[in-house]
């Protein structure tokens, strides 16, 4: 039996219990990356998180069928159809075919999410290894009258929805509502409502991305990939269906409207959404100039930037808060991180060196049970990760002799963090990069252990080795001198 959870889910605004379509499996969907250009940090947030949730779940006991697409194709620069699409534009730029541009950034993707330490998912399915399933879905649609044609383009009928379906149900609004927030935009007057969105767009003779279709040569609306690929690969209803909160408006209450036309159904039974990003309490956004790449946060190559903060400092910053908060980021913030990731890997390095004594520790012993409650309330990580502090706090004084630690306690608090900092956060250690700074330091503390055994002050050499020991640098003498590895 999988551990009990509860999921707030955005079609109800409330938490739920968490019962999947079938008994331990669990199919997840989210919507992955345009790759057209440089991951940003707030994706890097939503796959974290996700990553995290796809963790959780299987440490809960199910099994898991984790979809996360690839969009290669398809997606225009305005989220109702307008403007060029992106990866046309990119090549252009780049002068490069746009099958070039999606290998660029598909691989800088996939570098940035091993960055990350998040694990792949179960299928990562691309838009155009899918441009048959679309092109079926679509004629499903048009053959229900769901849909109409004009000139190659297919439509969706928001209009005809609407009379039998609440069209705005994810977001809350009713239809007077999201027409008043909608413009005519120019080149698509030849849709019949203002709300009316692509399924299929025809081609211009020199798209450098198309493809044959009943209505000739064209490319796939962007919303219609993610309605084909979760039906196809977690079926026509499943569980749990994730992405950024700025996806709910239009993007998921299209996939919402495409597949309960097309399959009588609705697809997904808990809408899961990550918050965005802040940066010194400003939304993080290009105009706004405060976002940076996540190469640029590792390397602290930007303005707002005083260093660079390495890749698991920042997926730690992340877990710190709860996936449904804004995360603010600031330098300030994310030392205080940085420090308490460092303080968290240090004491767990501590735990093999502890000596045992003495009977069992009830907060110890009821650690587990306390971060299973926090991760099963709408995995809440920030509140599992104060009680795994509560365990830091424990191990620091039993190596400093205040406490003392039973055997079984020290066996079962290994496997704790070993099950919730490695396999749930997905945390890892970081190996300190070798570098001349580094030599630098050593060499110091190196030096003074040395002037420490001359004037036979055994306790502070002993010291120094044994707190470098700690942080996993152990230091080897020599008859010409000392030297150390990590
Ligand atoms: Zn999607």
């Amino acid at each position: 039996m999988p551990k009990a959870l509860r999921i707030y889910n955005t079609l109800s605004r409330t938490l739920e219990d968490f019962t999947p379509l079938h008994a331990n499996l669990v199919g997840m969907y989210v919507c992955g990356p345009t790759v057209y250009s440089y991951l940003h940090l707030g994706n890097c947030r939503t796959f974290s998180s996700f990553d995290m949730i796809f963790r959780y779940l299987k440490y809960a006991g199910y099994k898991v069928r984790y979809v996360r697409n690839i969009t290669d194709a398809g997606h225009l620069e305005g989220d109702l159809d307008e403007g060029d699409d992106k990866f046309a534009k990119r090549a252009k730029i780049e002068q490069l075919e746009p099958m070039e541009i999606v290998q660029k950034y598909t691989q800088y993707f996939h570098d940035v999410m091993r960055d990350f330490n998040c694990l792949p998912p179960s299928i990562e399915p691309t838009a155009t290894g899918h441009i048959i399933e679309q092109i079926e879905m679509t004629k499903e649609l048009l053959s229900h009258g769901w849909a109409y044609e004009v000139e190659g383009t297919i439509y969706f009928d928001v209009e005809k929805y609407s009379k039998e379906n609440n069209y705005g149900i994810l977001s809350n609004r009713n239809l007077n509502d999201l027409l008043d927030g909608t413009r005519t935009l120019s080149g698509q007057e030849d849709k019949r409502g203002r709300l009316d969105f692509a399924l299929w767009i025809k081609a211009k003779p020199e798209h450098l991305m198309q493809w044959q279709s009943p209505w000739g040569m064209g490319f796939p609306g962007w919303h219609i990939e993610c309605s084909a690929m979760s039906k196809k690969y977690l079926g026509a209803q499943f569980d749990i269906h994730g992405g950024g909160m700025d996806l709910i408006s239009t993007h998921h209450t299209n996939e919402i409207a495409q597949n309960c036309a097309c399959n009588g159904v609705a697809p997904v039974r808990y809408w899961m959404h990550t918050n965005m990003l802040t940066v010194n309490g400003v939304r993080m956004s290009k105009s706004a100039g405060n976002g940076f790449l996540p190469d640029e946060l590792f390397s602290g190559s930007h303005p707002l930037l005083e260093k660079g903060y390495s890749p698991m400092s920042v997926r730690f910053f992340m877990m710190q808060s709860h996936y449904r908060s804004t995360l603010d980021f600031s330098n300030e913030a994310l030392q205080a991180a940085e420090k308490g990731y460092a303080r968290l890997m240090t004491a767990i390095r501590l735990i093999d060196t502890l000596k045992t004594e003495g009977d069992s520790n009830d907060m110890v012993v009821a650690l587990r049970s306390k971060c299973e409650a926090a991760m099963s309330e709408d995995f809440n990580t920030p509140i599992a990760i104060a009680h795994l502090f509560e365990g830091v706090t424990f191990i620091n004084n039993v190596n400093d002799g205040r406490e003392r630690i039973s055997p079984q306690d020290k066996i079962n608090l290994k496997q704790l963090y070993q099950d919730f900092v490695f396999d749930v956060f997905g945390l890892k250690e970081e190996a300190v990069i070798h570098n001349n700074k580094m030599d630098g330091v050593m060499q110091i503390l190196l030096d003074q252990r040395a002037e420490a055994k001359a004037r036979k002050d055994f306790e502070t050499s002993d010291r120094l080795r044994d707190k470098l020991l700690n942080l996993g640098i152990t230091i080897q003498d020599g008859k010409d001198g000392a030297t150390y590895s990590l």
